[in-house]
């Protein structure tokens, strides 16, 4: 047994007995860590209330060698996850990265950038718009660290090139074999037996590969604002409340601008890519995980719902992607 200590974010809680909750908690330094939280339900205990799903907070637990429960005994929050109430599709889309990280990690397997990509996103979801780009960017950064970004770019099974870039009808279909995880060309979609082949389009691929650039641009800003706050925090001691607010403001300010800039990939593309993107990745991901997350049942009708701040993704309404292999 040993003590350790983590920055943690919340993806599975369930009630174990009258006190305690058993969690499942994606943390930075030692990937997923399943443990017990005992009396996390009493009116006191040392989780200060922190353990609601999605929060991030820095933990500390008991890790266990054998393969009972570790035990989680203090928990400091970070920030809770609480997207304001008309704020559907952030909510939403926060459930499906829980699950992403829940299903698709092994015990104690890091994934230090990953666990970086996904805290940014979920601070990004409560507080800011334009859930449908950030969600396409924690998915390329999710299948990337897994070592399952499909090939969008060249066949999966004989490796002709794709022409993406000089590919300008994005309604053009595409085959995509979501086992082997990648675009077939005609010659092998003739020859060869494919069991998860899906028909797809230009457009989504061009997203998909977009995507992942869009992911690690997010990383390098969400690292640079990591960096910003750790300098505030050096120099606060030195400097009045007021100046620290100051500082607090031009940090904001400079991060918004820089996380504006990694939108423009995904806002580049017309709304058709977009719905045939979500409708390809819904249906990769389900094979990847080996299980249909739980939150693709909603997610769709949520990034298609109305909101006055972004009219611009309500033609996503016309056709919600529901169907999986
Ligand atoms: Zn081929």
């Amino acid at each position: 047994m040993s003590l350790e200590k983590a920055d943690a974010l919340v993806v599975k809680s369930v009630y174990f007995s009258e006190s305690s909750l058993i969690l499942n908690v994606f943390t930075r330094e030692m990937g997923k860590v399943r443990g017990i939280a005992k009396g996390a339900r009493r009116l006191k205990n040392p989780f200060e209330t922190s353990l609601d799903l999605l929060a991030s907070i820095r933990l500390s637990f008991i890790k266990k060698n054998s393969d009972a429960l570790d035990v989680f005994t203090e928990a400091k929050l970070r920030r809770r996850f609480r997207p304001t109430s008309r704020n559907l599709r952030g909510l939403y889309a926060g459930y499906y990265v829980a699950e992403l990280l829940d299903f698709g990690t092994e015990d104690y397997e890091p994934f230090p950038d990953l666990w970086t990509l996904a805290d940014a996103t979920l601070e990004r979801f409560q507080f800011r718009e334009n859930v449908g780009a950030r969600l396409a960017y924690f998915e390329a950064g999710f299948l990337k660290a897994l070592g399952l970004f499909p090939s969008v770019r060249a066949c999966v099974d004989c490796g002709e090139k794709l022409p993406l870039d000089r590919m300008t009808n994005l309604d053009r279909r595409i085959f995509f074999d979501v086992c082997s995880g990648g675009v077939v060309c005609t010659r092998c979609c003739e020859t060869k037996q494919h069991f998860g082949m899906v028909s797809t389009t230009v457009g989504a691929l061009k997203v998909f590969d977009a995507s992942l650039v869009g992911s690690e641009k997010t990383l390098d800003v969400a690292r640079t604002l990591e960096n910003w706050r750790r300098a505030l925090e050096e120099e606060a001691t030195g400097i009045s409340s007021i100046a620290r607010l100051e500082r607090e403001a031009q940090i904001r300010q400079a991060f918004e601008a820089l996380d504006d800039e990694t939108l423009t990939l995904y806002e580049s593309f017309p709304p058709c890519a977009r719905v045939a993107y979500r409708d390809l990745v819904g249906k990769y991901v389900c094979q990847v995980l080996r299980r249909r997350p739980r939150s693709l049942d909603w997610l769709p009708f949520a990034l298609a719902r109305q909101s006055s701040k972004q009219p611009e993704e309500s033609t996503l309404e016309a056709q919600p992607s529901g169907s999986t292999p």
